[in-house]
């Protein structure tokens, strides 16, 4: 069977999947979530010309010759306008954020004003018209549409919704995203490991990915390399129902790798298996009535990779969000040999380089278990398959691995 290159791997797994559902919530709950229909502002901001400064509302006309003394006919502040009109020779004390009185079409700022008494003020430089004034709809207007759809909520999104008066938003329900972990080997942090045991890492970190992805996971723990009980557990996943069931190693072909046959007994069309990358070769991609299944490898770094590459895209699907291409343009810190016809993802560390972008060096340990390299690199080299040697200096496309974090 022939390797699958990731991009046709990702461009599969996208094209196999439609939106989910829409669903209220509150503006308190909103981060994180994506927005599900395009977002209008329901009215213009500011609604009326207000202040952008402490000062005096006045006429320019009546500021042309300083000082100039003008008299001080009443207060407007934030939430409190003023009711009368400014005359020639006239100001109004005024605070940021207060509606401009009528009649006054410039701004003293308080810096350029010297009070005279309780009731006069002078005017130590000209105001210009129109200065310090926010105009209406200087920010937005009313119709104006200014989230689209598939945009994620941060904290942006989050005060610009509420400036648009929205208190509740429509967003996509959160996929559901089994995750089960395989292996006699396997024991969960905090219990003693046997002798032949190791402690899992995976599920966890999955856990985490696909929470910092949009997704609602699901960890279903770990189970032994037996038929029956993968069984079970696939049969967990699908009564929940999941949108996503990620199956975390046995995905090779050893005699203890059971997932594929449990999964293709149990009715899961497979798509695809096997890409041609490392790591993460064994990756499986497949579906049963409405749960997507991504089997992906057992190696802690295999598997986190995969999730990056592959698991990404497929929540972003689901919510509708925009499909981001992840890699960026870097140089090389070091030489790198001839590669051969699997696409490479290189954990490396960054530098500053020359001609404004970084440099890229890979670590010295590149083994597909290895969680402490993965953890103390900053990104990840791609090698295309048969990329010739390369030289310290030479262009290449790295992935941050700050997507892994909260950011
Ligand atoms: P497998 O895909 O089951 O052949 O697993 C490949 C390698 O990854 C083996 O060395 C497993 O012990 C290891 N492995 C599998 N699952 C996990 C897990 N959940 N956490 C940590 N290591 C794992
Ligand atoms: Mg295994």
């Amino acid at each position: 069977m022939s390797l699958l290159p990731v991009d046709e791997a990702v461009a599969r797994i996208v094209a196999s999947v439609t939106p989910l559902g829409k669903e209220p919530v509150s503006l308190d709950e909103a981060l994180g979530r994506t927005l599900a229909t395009p977002l209008a502002a329901t009215r213009t901001q500011p609604p009326f010309p207000a202040s952008a400064m402490d000062g005096y509302a006045v006429r320019a006309a009546d500021t042309e010759n300083v000082p100039a003394e003008l008299k001080i006919i009443g207060v407007a502040a934030a939430g409190h306008g003023f009711n009368g009109t400014v005359g020639r020779g006239q100001a109004v004390r005024l605070s940021t954020g207060a509606p401009m009185p009528d009649g006054a079409d410039a701004v003293l700022i308080k810096e350029n004003a010297e009070a005279v008494d309780d009731d006069t003020v002078s005017a130590m430089d000209s105001a210009t018209a129109g200065r310090h004034i926010r105009q209406p709809g200087l920010d937005f207007r009313e119709g104006e549409v200014l989230l689209a759809a598939g945009r994620r909520f941060g904290a942006r999104e989050i005060a610009l919704a509420a400036a648009m008066n929205h208190a509740t938003v429509p967003v996509r329900r959160r996929p559901k995203v089994a995750i089960i972990s395989t292996g006699d080997e396997l024991v969960r942090p905090g219990k003693v490991p046997g002798p032949d045991q190791i402690v899992a890492s995976n599920d966890l970190g999955l856990t985490a990915f696909a929470r910092l992805s949009g997704g609602e996971p699901h960890n279903l723990g770990i189970v032994i390399d037996d038929e029956e009980a993968i069984g079970e557990a696939v049969d967990a996943a699908l009564a929940i129902p999941a949108d996503i069931l990620v199956t975390l190693g046995g995905a090779s072909v050893g005699d203890h790798d059971l997932v594929q046959a449990v999964l293709l007994d149990k009715g899961m069309t497979l798509d695809f298996w096997r890409i041609a990358m490392r790591p993460g070769k064994p990756l499986m991609f497949g579906r049963f009535h409405r749960t997507l299944v991504l089997g992906l490898p057992g190696n802690p770094v295999s598997s986190i990779v995969c999730a990056l590459l592959f698991l990404r895209p497929l929540i972003s699907a689901l919510l509708g969000a925009p499909q981001v291409d992840p890699s960026e343009p870097c140089l090389l810190g070091g030489d790198l040999r001839e590669n051969d016809n699997r696409q490479d993802y290189l954990r490396a560390s960054l530098a500053p380089g020359d001609f404004g972008l970084p440099t890229a060096t890979a670590l010295s340990t590149q083994d597909s278990s290895g969680l402490a390299v993965l953890a103390s690199a900053d990104c990840l080299i791609i090698r295309p398959p048969h990329a010739p040697p390369a030289k310290a200096g030479d262009p290449c496309r790295i992935i941050r691995l700050s997507g892994l974090q909260l950011v």
